[in-house]
């Protein structure tokens, strides 16, 4: 009997360690997915007008969630870092995720539901203290970034301040295969409810962070949430703390009450890094004028998604959200905000930004306007905000 149960031990433990090297890269390749119907080409001159980009960035992509290795370029999913080369990238912000309700969905999401990110994380093998604590899987995910600099061969830049951001830009025109990346938070339920936490995420890089995801948490509630609350005094705390370290504030998934009141109080202009807008598609995910106009107003970015939810799901219908926020309040405070890898269906992965470059030339839009939408806008607001 006892030699039996050893050998079910065993068998279950060898299951284990099989799927850690299996599961999380089908759910990769099931959940990260490029589809699109409209026909495409590129010109030779939007071509040309892509190459001559000197500042390509991109605010939003979930690439740490999947614990893959950047290095390596794969036949699925949206974004690694040959596949940045290739599109000729400068900068993008990789995003951490560290909780996803089950059935998560844009209208009502439990915090009590069952996390999917327990699950993937046990299923990737991740140590037990990553399966309990929130703070822990986003302290991994900074760190499994940080590592990538300064590595022989890996020609990636962590970006945590202005000196950094000029540094890459430097090393980018002396070597174009030079990429660069900065971190972000999506989500502040990862702080569990600690102040001091928000100097420690300082410490391990982060720059930007969300105050919630899908669901309402410690800081206020979710624009996906049950309660439509608007900051808690936690929340108002996490706000001024993030003013003072210089960590910019993401608009992104924050109920509508709670954006109005983070845009009272914020000392700095804010930004939303992924969404779509509700004039082009009425939805819960997406930003009203009121808040673009404040947003604006504040001197902050929109970046708007590729992926379904915020747009109509083809890349004219990410030009048509462009379009709309540059007709309410001006190009300045428009930037792309992909959600690449998040769990998301977008029309192209990162190789395919020139097709937008190709749909911004088509609805009319000017060589400066592209410019800065491509990622112009994004290095001046960085210049400005980051320490
Ligand atoms: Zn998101």
């Amino acid at each position: 009997m006892k030699k039996f149960l050893r050998y079910i031990l065993a068998i279950v433990l060898l299951l284990y360690f099989l799927a850690t090297f299996m599961v999380s890269p089908i759910l990769d390749r099931q959940l990260n997915l490029v589809e699109y119907s409209d026909p495409r080409q590129l010109g030779a001159e939007a071509q040309e007008l892509y190459n001559s980009l000197e500042f390509i960035a991109d605010l939003h992509c979930d690439a740490l969630l999947w614990d893959r290795d950047l290095t390596q370029k794969l036949d699925y999913a949206h974004l690694d870092f040959p596949r940045m080369q290739k599109a000729n990238m400068s900068l993008q912000a990789f995003t951490i995720v560290t909780k996803s309700p089950k059935g998560q969905n844009f209208k009502q999401n439990s915090a009590g539901a069952f996390d999917n990110i327990t699950m993937l994380n046990f299923v990737q093998g991740q140590l037990p203290d990553k399966w309990f604590s929130l703070y822990k899987r986003a302290e991994y995910q900074a760190r499994a970034l940080q590592k990538y600099q300064g590595k022989l061969d890996v020609k990636f830049f962590l970006v945590k301040s202005r000196q950094d951001l000029k540094k890459l830009i430097e090393s980018k025109q002396a070597d174009p295969e030079v990429i660069g990346g900065f971190l972000g938070i999506e989500g502040a339920h990862c702080l569990e409810g600690n102040l001091e936490n928000v100097q420690n995420l300082y410490y391990e890089g982060v720059r930007m962070m969300a105050p919630t995801h899908f669901f309402d948490n410690e800081l206020g509630g979710s624009a996906h949430g049950l309660s439509g609350a608007g900051l808690t005094d936690f929340g108002q705390e996490v706000i001024q703390e993030m003013n003072r370290l210089g960590i910019i504030i993401d608009l992104a998934h924050v109920s509508p009450k709670m954006m109005d009141e983070i845009l009272d109080q914020t000392t700095r202009p804010v930004l939303v890094s992924h969404t779509g807008v509700k004039g082009t598609k009425d939805s819960p995910r997406n930003l009203s004028d009121h808040h673009i106009n404040r947003i604006a107003a504040s001197g902050g970015l929109i970046g708007i998604g590729f992926f379904r939810g915020a747009i109509k799901g083809e890349i004219k219908h990410i030009v048509e959200a462009i379009k709309y926020v540059r007709d309410l309040v001006g190009i300045e405070h428009v930037a792309l905000g992909s959600d690449f890898d998040g769990a998301a269906t977008t029309p192209i992965d990162v190789t395919g930004l020139p097709f937008i470059v190709q749909e911004l030339m088509d609805q009319g839009f000017s060589d400066l306007e592209i410019r800065a939408i491509m990622g112009g806008n994004v290095k001046r607001f960085l210049m400005e905000q980051l320490p």
